[in-house]
């Protein structure tokens, strides 16, 4: 016998993504980005350390290059595997998702390359979180581009000018609401 739950404990979610912790949800559960592991980084920096020294195009350099890739490839897959437990995390206990929608013009505009990749790869994660919501009918809003979920209070509404990103704590001047400032963002993309 197939036993029912008998009550549906999900709730709307706020999503809010970022490059050090890549997801902090609206109740303050935290997923923390998996780093390749040193070992791998350090292989990286030997493998390329490996190609520069050979003559352009000859088969070790062609070997070489072929090294290169995999390993760079292994460490795409240890993102991949973060970002698809983190999702199905997020999917399996919401009722409701809401998320920011990633500035797409701004990204492509950025010339530093470990951040678009980082951008890039956020953006890989929210496109996840769409799919898989989308797959359980779970409803999902975007947040607009220019809604500042960072800036704005989220219990009363007020909108700070300025917000440091070192400032990791968000502290209300107008109702005096303190609250973790990821959280703060999250609850803030919350579908109510
Ligand atoms: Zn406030």
């Amino acid at each position: 016998m197939v036993q029912m739950p008998l009550i549906d404990d999900r709730l709307p979610v706020g999503v809010d993504v970022g490059i050090n912790t890549l997801a902090t949800l609206s109740d303050g559960t935290k997923y923390e980005n998996r780093r390749p592991l040193k070992v791998y980084l350090r292989k990286l920096r030997r493998a390329g350390r490996m190609l520069s020294r050979k003559t352009r195009f000859s088969s070790n350099w062609h070997k070489a290059r072929k090294r290169l890739a995999c390993i760079h490839y292994r460490i795409s897959c240890i993102r991949e595997d973060s970002h698809h437990k983190a999702s199905t995390s997020i999917v399996r206990k919401a009722s409701a998702i809401g998320i920011e929608t990633l500035n797409v013009r701004g990204m492509l505009k950025n010339k530093k390359l470990a951040k678009h990749i980082a951008d890039a790869a956020l953006s890989r994660f929210l496109t996840m979180i769409k799919y898989k919501a989308e797959r359980r009918g779970i409803p999902v809003t975007e947040a607009t581009m220019f809604f500042a979920s960072s800036k704005t209070c989220s219990s009363c509404g007020h909108k700070k000018t300025e917000l440091d990103l070192s400032e990791r704590t968000y502290h209300c001047g107008e109702c005096g609401f303190t609250c973790d400032r990821d959280v703060n963002a999250a609850i803030n993309l919350c579908p109510s």
